[in-house]
């Protein structure tokens, strides 16, 4: 884009009964295309490799099954090689870990993005996982028993389909971004590398969560910087210090966002809204340190009038750039199945699709906890959804 344009367990009979529910979509879509006749016949399909398809394939690899995890970036980790230059983890080394692999940096280490790409590549060399890079999926139709799934000229018949592929996609952007002056430069975070990116001048950074405030610090420096948004709160210690590092932190990562809020209790039911339409808490960033830097906090960005951005108490911004940290989209319009909800998110249960027999997902925003879309928190969604494929594996042979 260019500046300015922008656990159950379920019988067979049932699973019989959600086959049949979804050849019958496809043939209501009247869609469904023949396969290739040189489509390669696979147990497992990973769309994917990521931390969550990587961690999955770890899974699926010991239980021998034959799988192939799919990624349209041309090498493992890109997701983080493409983010922010100066981007670092928020997590420190010790919660950087996939399942077999300590991340080879000392415990309390925050890795660059960079590290964290060079990590996730030899993790799968390490366990000779079978990654194609380079390769997008274009489609996923239910073919009979099995799913076809479409990437360019090959076709593969998967008897299952893991999508680890489901978040930071597709940019979300508000309709009136279109509608800003040509001369202001707009980029959506994903697309942010740094400031000579930018205009010199002022620059507006709609959304206030973890990217928005991360990145204001970094244009802070040569950039006069608002922040838009309501302030989603912030860990009440110094993130860096003692307190933080050994009570706060040890406590927000693995109790609260892994064991305490789940979508099994009334607690995590409640607050999982904010965590999957909204951004969580600030983690790293306080207040405090945004205005030390200079940052004006600003209410929303209600409109754009006259080319200019218009906040929702009415004031009107002249301003040089645009940042929209507003988040993405499900993005998952290539699945051509009956998978997602009323609101395009996907309908699963611990990453079980709850109406398809054979569809999975790893990496949801709060999946099963917040610690679902984590590096440390991975690995338990992954390992169920392998379990669960490998148990279907055994009901139908
Ligand atoms: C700026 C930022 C900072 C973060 N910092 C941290 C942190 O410090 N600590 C932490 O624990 N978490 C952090 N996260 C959250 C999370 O760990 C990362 O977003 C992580 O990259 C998610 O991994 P994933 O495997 O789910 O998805 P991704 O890393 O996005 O990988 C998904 C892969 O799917 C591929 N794909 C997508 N669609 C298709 C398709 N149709 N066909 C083929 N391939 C496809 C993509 O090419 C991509 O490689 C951060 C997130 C962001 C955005």
């Amino acid at each position: 884009m260019q500046p300015s344009t922008i656990a159950f367990h379920e019988t067979s009979e049932r699973a019989g009964a959600l086959l049949e529910s979804g050849a019958a979509f496809a043939r209501l879509q009247g869609q469904l295309p023949a396969p290739a006749a040189h489509a390669q016949p696979v147990d497992v399909v990973v769309i994917g490799a990521g931390q969550a398809g990587l961690s999955v394939g770890f899974h699926l690899a010991r239980a021998g099954l034959g799988f192939v995890i799919l990624d349209a970036h041309r090498r493992v980790g890109d997701s983080w090689r493409k983010r922010w230059d100066s981007l670092r983890l928020f997590t420190p080394a010790r919660y950087d870990s996939l399942v077999g692999m300590p991340f080879p940096a000392p415990a309390g280490h925050f890795p660059t993005k960079d590290e964290m790409a060079e990590y996730l590549e030899a993790y799968a060399e390490r366990f000779a996982l079978p990654v194609r890079c380079g390769v997008r999926v274009d489609e996923v139709w239910r073919s009979g028993e099995r799913y076809l799934v479409r990437a360019g000229a090959q076709d593969y018949l998967a008897r299952h389909v893991v999508v680890a592929a489901a978040r930071h996609q597709e940019p979300k952007l508000p309709a009136f971004a279109s509608a800003l002056d040509p001369s202001i430069r707009q980029w959506h975070s994903s697309q942010y590398r740094n400031a000579s990116q930018l205009n010199a001048g002022t620059a507006l950074l709609v959304g206030a969560g973890n990217s928005g405030a991360e990145i204001a610090l970094d244009l802070a420096r040569t950039h006069r910087v608002w922040l838009a948004g309501r302030h989603p709160g912030h860990l009440p210690v110094a993130y860096d210090g003692a307190l933080a590092r050994h009570v706060v932190v040890p406590i927000v990562f693995r109790v609260l966002f892994h064991r305490v809020l789940t979508a099994d209790n009334a607690l995590g039911r409640k607050a999982r809204p904010k965590f999957v339409g909204h951004s969580g808490p600030l983690i790293r960033v306080r207040p405090r340190q945004l205005a030390a830097a200079g940052v004006q906090r600003v209410a929303r960005l209600a409109d754009v009038r006259d080319g200019q951005p218009v906040l929702e108490d009415g004031r009107r911004l002249s301003v040089d750039n645009v940042v929209w940290c507003t988040g993405y989209r499900p993005g998952l319009d290539w699945l051509k199945l009956p998978a997602l909800g009323t609101d395009s998110r996907p309908d699963q249960y611990r990453g079980v699709a709850t109406r398809e027999p054979g569809l999975y997902f790893v990496g949801l925003p709060f999946q099963h906890s917040p610690s679902s879309a984590m590096i440390h928190g991975v690995a338990r969604d992954a390992r169920r959804v392998a379990e669960r494929i490998v148990q279907r594996m055994r009901m139908s042979v």
